[in-house]
Order: C-alpha cells, then sequence, then structure tokens
C-alpha cells in the first residue's frame, strides 16, 4: 500500500519521510516506524518541584537560545525553556545544532538531571525530544515520541499525524497467528498492537503492543531459519561416515594431552552428524587456542577411516601453511589400512595446496587423490572453486570463518556427492545470537580452555599513566627476553590514514619511549614482500617490538610476545579488543595488555571496563551485544537481523527461544505457509533472495 493513497497524509511530507534513513515508502514502513520513547504526561514533573540531583522528565516550551563559543574554544548553546510553574536553563555542549532544532516556541520533552550552577537553576546535556512546534494540538496522555532524522527533517508530530492517518485507512490489520498460539502466549491482536503501539491510552497497553510486535519479529526471522534447515535436511543424500574405527583411536591415543570435556563433547555431537544420512551443517565456536585443530582432525580422520576425502580450509595463505604443518605433524604416525596395494599400511597423508604450489605439486596431488593416496588436503577457500580434484570428497572444514552460507554449499554440490560441513570460528557470538544468526545451524561451542593457560593481566592507561605500559614493554624485552606488539588506532574507511599513524607512531616511539629496542613497522599498504619480511623477522627474534595497525588481529602465532599495547584503543570495538589480546599470553610465560585510552562516551569506557575485568571471550560477547544492540554486533544484513526493529538480544532472548518452538509448530502443521499467506508474505519480505530456496517443495 502507497503512502499516497491514504487520505490525510501531504504529499511535501510524504517527500520528506522518503528521505529518512530507512526511507519510509509503504503504509506497512510508516506503521513499522515505532516511537523510541514514550512521554507520559501524568508523570512529568514540574520545574518549580525539582530538588538538586532529580533525575526529571520534563515538558516545557523553548522561550530562548543561543550559542556561544567558550573560552575552550568548544562551542555552548544555552537555553531557556518554560513550563507553567517556572523557567529552567538548559546547556548544551559541543552541539550547535541545538540552536536550529530547538527554535523559540518549540516544546520538547526533556530528560535529565537537575542541578544548580552558580545560583542558576539547570539542566547540563540533557535528552531533549521535540513534541512539537507552537500551537500543535496537544492531546493524549502519552505521547509517542518518534526518532527523528535529521536530514529529513521530520517532526515527531508530524509523523504521529501521518501514522493516525495510516491507521484510519488501513481499519484491520491481517492476522498472522493462530488463535491458540496468541492464547497461549496471551498476545494481543495485530489490530490492537499497531493502533496501541503508537496511540496507547495507558502505559499497559503499549506494553502488551510492543511485546506482541516485538514476538513477530522474531518469529519471521525464525521460520525462515527453520525453514531453511529443513530444507537442507530434506534433501537426506549425506554420506554416512564410519566414525568409530583405527585411524580415530590412533590419534586420540597418542594426542600428548587430555581432551577437555567441551572437546569430548564436541568430537561426539561430530560423530553423531556424520553417521547419519543428512549431511552435517555445523558450526563450532571457541576462542583462539581453545583447541578446534584437534577436534577437527578428528572429524578429518572419520572421513577417511570409511575411505573419503576430506578438506581443510583456512582463510589466508599462511594460515593454510600453519595448519599443513600442525595436520601433519598430527598425523605422520597415523596409518591407515591400505586396500589397492600390496602393503597392509600406509600413512595417513595429507597434502598442501595454495596458490604457492607449482604444476607439478599440482599435479601429483591430483594423481593422489584420483588413486586414494590423499586423504586430507589443507588449502585457502581457493579448494572450494575447484582447485582441488576431489574423487570422493566426505567432510569440509573450514577455519576461521563465520558463516558458510547457501552459495558456498551449492559450489560444494559441484564438487560431487554432499559433503559434511564443520564452520570454525574463534570470534565468538552469545548463545541466543547464535540462534538467529546460525538459526539453520548446528552449533557446538569449545568454552573452557585446555589447562595452564595464564590470563593476560589487563590494565587500562590514561595519558597520565601510559608511561608504565611502557616501563613493563622494556623490561620484559630487556630482562626477560621476550617480544612485544603495539597496536595503533583504527582508521575507518582509510587504510592509508591508518598506514600514515602508524608509521609516525613508529618513528616516535623509536626516538622516545621505546629509544634503544628493536622496533619493526607492519601496515597494511606494505608490499606483500615487505609485510613478509618483517613477519619473518619478529618471528626470528631479530625485531623485539612490532609498531602495527590491526593487520596483526588475524592468525599472528608468536608465543615468545608477552606484551601488547594497544593505542586509543577506545576506538576498537569489544571483540576487536579480545581478537587482539589473544595474540599475547600464549606461551606459558605471564602476558599483559595494555589498553591506552582516554574514554569520553560511556559505550567506550564499558568496553575498556570490560576488557579488563573478563579474559572470556563469550561474556564479552554478551557485554558487547548489551553495549551496541544486536544490529551493531551482528551486523545489519545477517539473516534479516537488521529487520528487529523493537527486538533486542540479549534482552529479548525468551523471545528467541520460544519464537523457535512456535516457528517449528507452525512449518509441521503446514510446510510451506500455504494456509498463511500474510504470514508467507512477510517471511519472504525479509528474506528476499533466499525464499526461492526455502519454500521450494
Ligand atoms: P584454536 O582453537 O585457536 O585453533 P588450537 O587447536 O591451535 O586452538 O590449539 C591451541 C594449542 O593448544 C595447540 O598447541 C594444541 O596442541 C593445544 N591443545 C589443544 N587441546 C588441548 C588440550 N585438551 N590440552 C592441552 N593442550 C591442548
Ligand atoms: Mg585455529
Amino acid at each position: 500500500m502507497r503512502l499516497g493513497d491514504v487520505a490525510g497524509i501531504k504529499a511535501s511530507l510524504i517527500e520528506k519521510l522518503m528521505l529518512m534513513t530507512p526511507p519510509i515508502e509503504t503504509v506497512l514502513d510508516l506503521v513499522q516506524h515505532y516511537p523510541h520513547r514514550y512521554h507520559d504526561r501524568t508523570r512529568r514533573s514540574e520545574i518549580a518541584g525539582l530538588i538538586i540531583g532529580d533525575e526529571a522528565t520534563l515538558v516545557a516550551k523553548v522561550s530562548k537560545i543561543a550559542a556561544r563559543k567558550a573560552r575552550s574554544g568548544k562551542w555552548m548553546v544555552e537555553a531557556v525553556v518554560g513550563d507553567d510553574s517556572g523557567d529552567l536553563n538548559l546547556v548544551f555542549f559541543n552541539q550547535r545544532w541545538r540552536v536550529n532544532q530547538l527554535a523559540e516556541g518549540t516544546e520538547v520533552a526533556l530528560y535529565g538531571k537537575f542541578d544548580v550552577y552558580r545560583g542558576k537553576r539547570q539542566m547540563t546535556n540533557p535528552i531533549v525530544d521535540v513534541i512539537g512546534r507552537s500551537g500543535d494540538q496537544k492531546t493524549g496522555v502519552i505521547v509517542p515520541i518518534y526518532p527523528q532524522s535529521g536530514k529529513a527533517d521530520v517532526s515527531s508530530w508530524e509523523i504521529k499525524e501521518a501514522i493516525a492517518a495510516a491507521l484510519t485507512h488501513v481499519g484491520r490489520f491481517a492476522e498472522t497467528l493462530p488463535s491458540d498460539v496468541l492464547t497461549e502466549a496471551k498476545l494481543v491482536s495485530r489490530t490492537d498492537a499497531y493502533r496501541h503501539v503508537h496511540q496507547p491510552e495507558t502505559l499497559e497497553q503499549k506494553r502488551q503492543a510492543q511485546r506482541r510486535l516485538t514476538f513477530d519479529e522474531f518469529l519471521r526471522l525464525q521460520l525462515g531459519l527453520v525453514a531453511r534447515k529443513r530444507a537442507i535436511e530434506a534433501e537426506e543424500r549425506g554420506i554416512c561416515h564410519k566414525v568409530d574405527g583405527p585411524l580415530v583411536e590412533q590419534f586420540l591415543a597418542a594426542l600428548p594431552f587430555t581432551l577437555t570435556s567441551d572437546q569430548r563433547d564436541a568430537i561426539s555431537h561430530i560423530a553423531h552428524d556424520l553417521a547419519r544420512p543428512i549431511p552435517m551443517h555445523r558450526l563450532m565456536q571457541g576462542e583462539v587456542g581453545s583447541g578446534k585443530t584437534v577436534v577437527a582432525l578428528t572429524a578429518l580422520l572419520m572421513a577417511a577411516q570409511g575411505g573419503y576425502q576430506g578438506a581443510l580450509m583456512a582463510p589466508t595463505e599462511v594460515l593454510a601453511e600453519q595448519l599443513f604443518a600442525v595436520a601433519s605433524e598430527a598425523l605422520g604416525a597415523i596409518t591407515a589400512p591400505s586396500e589397492g596395494t600390496l602393503l597392509p599400511e600406509r600413512p595417513v597423508t595429507v597434502a598442501l595446496l595454495t596458490n604457492r604450489v607449482g604444476a607439478a605439486e599440482r599435479r601429483r596431488i591430483a594423481k593422489g587423490l584420483a588413486e586414494g593416496q590423499i586423504d586430507i588436503v589443507v588449502g585457502t577457500h581457493a579448494l572450494l572453486y575447484g582447485d582441488a580434484p576431489f574423487t570422493k570428497l566426505g567432510l569440509v572444514v573450514i577455519d576461521e570463518q563465520h558463516r558458510f552460507g547457501v552459495e558456498q554449499r551449492a559450489l560444494l554440490k559441484g564438487l560431487g556427492d554432499d559433503p559434511d560441513v564443520l564452520v570454525m570460528t574463534a570470534t565468538p557470538i552469545p548463545r541466543t545470537a547464535a540462534m538467529l544468526v546460525y538459526g539453520d545451524l548446528d552449533h557446538t561451542e569449545l568454552r573452557d580452555m585446555p589447562p595452564g593457560r595464564m590470563p593476560v593481566i589487563t590494565k587500562a592507561c590514561t595519558s597520565v599513566d601510559r608511561g608504565e605500559a611502557y616501563v613493563r614493554l622494556r623490561s620484559e624485552v630487556e630482562d626477560n627476553g621476550h617480544q612485544a606488539f603495539v597496536v595503533c588506532p583504527l582508521v575507518e574507511g582509510s587504510t592509508k590514514i591508518e598506514a600514515k599513524a602508524a608509521t609516525e607512531e613508529y618513528e616516535r616511539l623509536a626516538v622516545e619511549d621505546l629509544v634503544g629496542l628493536r622496533l619493526g613497522l607492519l601496515h597494511g599498504q606494505m608490499p606483500a614482500a615487505d609485510k613478509n619480511s618483517t613477519m619473518a623477522a619478529f618471528r626470528a627474534g631479530d625485531l623485539e617490538v612490532l609498531v602495527a595497525t590491526t593487520v596483526i588481529e588475524v592468525g599472528v602465532d608468536i608465543p615468545n610476545a608477552t606484551v601488547m599495547i594497544v593505542e586509543d584503543a577506545d576506538r576498537f570495538g569489544l571483540s576487536q579488543l579480545h581478537q587482539l589480546r589473544g595474540r599475547v599470553g600464549r606461551g606459558t610465560s605471564a602476558a599483559w595488555c595494555f589498553l591506552l585510552a582516554d574514554p569520553v562516551t560511556p559505550d567506550s569506557q564499558a568496553r575498556i571496563a570490560a576488557m579488563v575485568a573478563s579474559s572470556d571471550g563469550f561474556q564479552l560477547a554478551e557485554r558487547d551485544l548489551e553495549i551496541r544492540g544486536s544490529g551493531q554486533v551482528l551486523g545489519e544484513k545477517q539473516s534479516g537481523i537488521g529487520d528487529l526493529k523493537l527486538g533486542r538480544l540479549p534482552r529479548d532472548e525468551r523471545y528467541v527461544l520460544y519464537s523457535r518452538s512456535v516457528a517449528e509448530r507452525l512449518l509441521d502443521a503446514d510446510p510451506g505457509l500455504e494456509a498463511n499467506s500474510a504470514l508467507a508474505q512477510e517471511v519472504d519480505d525479509i528474506l528476499g533472495d533466499d525464499v526461492e530456496f526455502l519454500f521450494k517443495s
């Protein structure tokens, strides 16, 4: 339904609504533009009644506003607002645009802390919602406040009027849920929900409306995910692997350590999946160092002992080479019964295939695969694109990647059978979030770490005490022969500026804080050959300190490095900081991570505090979700997560779980949602192109 069809919305307003981000183009967009706050007029305070320290909510009218430059050189905006009881000063720092927002006569809702400063009654940097311009009609006790997008210049009041017109125009909304679900979950109808989210008469009505609409958001996502998972499973053309056998036994018996209980669980889940005729599609999350490789190798041996080939893929050539070295060493002593030859046994054979491998070696690998002498190929993702001519591919393990989507699966099919897939990632995301983003995958976590690892001592330093970090670094290098990283700030969108900043810091450190130490520089703008030689020198111990941009984030393994200094740490995300910190403390000596920052925003303060408080990646991921909100953390485009307008994690965990069970029930009863076209349409809308795959019978 187009906005133009609705009587009572002016063409000029429609134009402005289209300019909002995201644009409001249809009636559905409009009624799903929810208030981000409500102002309850029955509970507002009066200016005259405020006491110092009160966190107050006020409705007042702007009577005066002006901007001036303070002595510090910063802009300061001062306004006077008033209600029937009296006047109040507002002070805003660094928000010069307030002058335009709060023209005289504007009615505003204010949330802030009341204070008296030099005898003046005031609020500093309060939260301000513009309710309307002077002369607007003031109806309703609970006033919805809409998110306004600055560029489009649409006031909350205009949006409210447009929505009122749209609600009248629509009348009743199609109900998408069967009545037994409505009753069971005590949910209000869609018609009531849309009406009361915008025009509540009581706060309870508003709450019920939000509950229903939040539930709908999660249900749509879960329907899509469950349908996709079922579609994959319905194919039932998977390989039944021989999961018990001599190779796995030999391998596990020869391990120089005992498996953690999470590793044992992971192996048994994978064994269960591999034995079934349904292709495995499992995600294993575990922090750096949690021991994912052993689990992966065990799975590959399960495939090999039934005569299938395995692929082990890493995101970069360096990581592939690293994995190949580990795999060759771990599997070298294991022997496989050899069928085609007279010899009774042959070693399990691993080959490396990357762009650096020459033509002759490629031919050898092809021959080995064709004749059944090569069991496992380690390489980069190029393996997927037909680089290795597998003849009996049974299992694909993908290291350090989040998502293995529909397209990649399609590529695999091109390689022959329907191999099982295990995806591994070291960037954990919280469990319920994983149920949303990876709800079409099975999912395993390695939470406990192998014993004997020392936690990294993490300290936050401000510009006043950053010297401590350099003192520690120097003593670790000079007294203990250890190495260190200095990570330079991230520059959004510009590796060039980033490189420049790192170069300057490198030059500064060389003559100031770290004078006399052997420093190396590493950034993304350097030629690959220089990067490699710098890394090699650092690895060999010829360089003592590596000054680098975040290029070191992935996969660098230097057990002798025991100090990490992160400059401007407040500019990094929490998971990134955690990944960076994971680069030290990989040996058996104590290690330090210094976060240098003078964080000003509450979010950046919270991130730094979280890093100091915890070294558990899963806990930090939960915290990250709380601080930044699900849209930011999980990425807007991932599986329709960006569609969540009301829903929020981790707050709405219960909805995730419950909507999952409802989705399963609805699809059990009606796998194609044929009897519920309104709901099918909504799922279609959020999943876009994937839908074809979904509801194809
Ligand atoms: P990641 O999960 O980061 O891939 P790795 O598999 O590389 O971790 O394991 C990190 C190190 O821990 C390796 O040296 C590995 O041999 C060792 N390791 C793995 N599992 C255990 C265990 N259960 N006990 C002790 N050490 C282990
Ligand atoms: Mg690994």
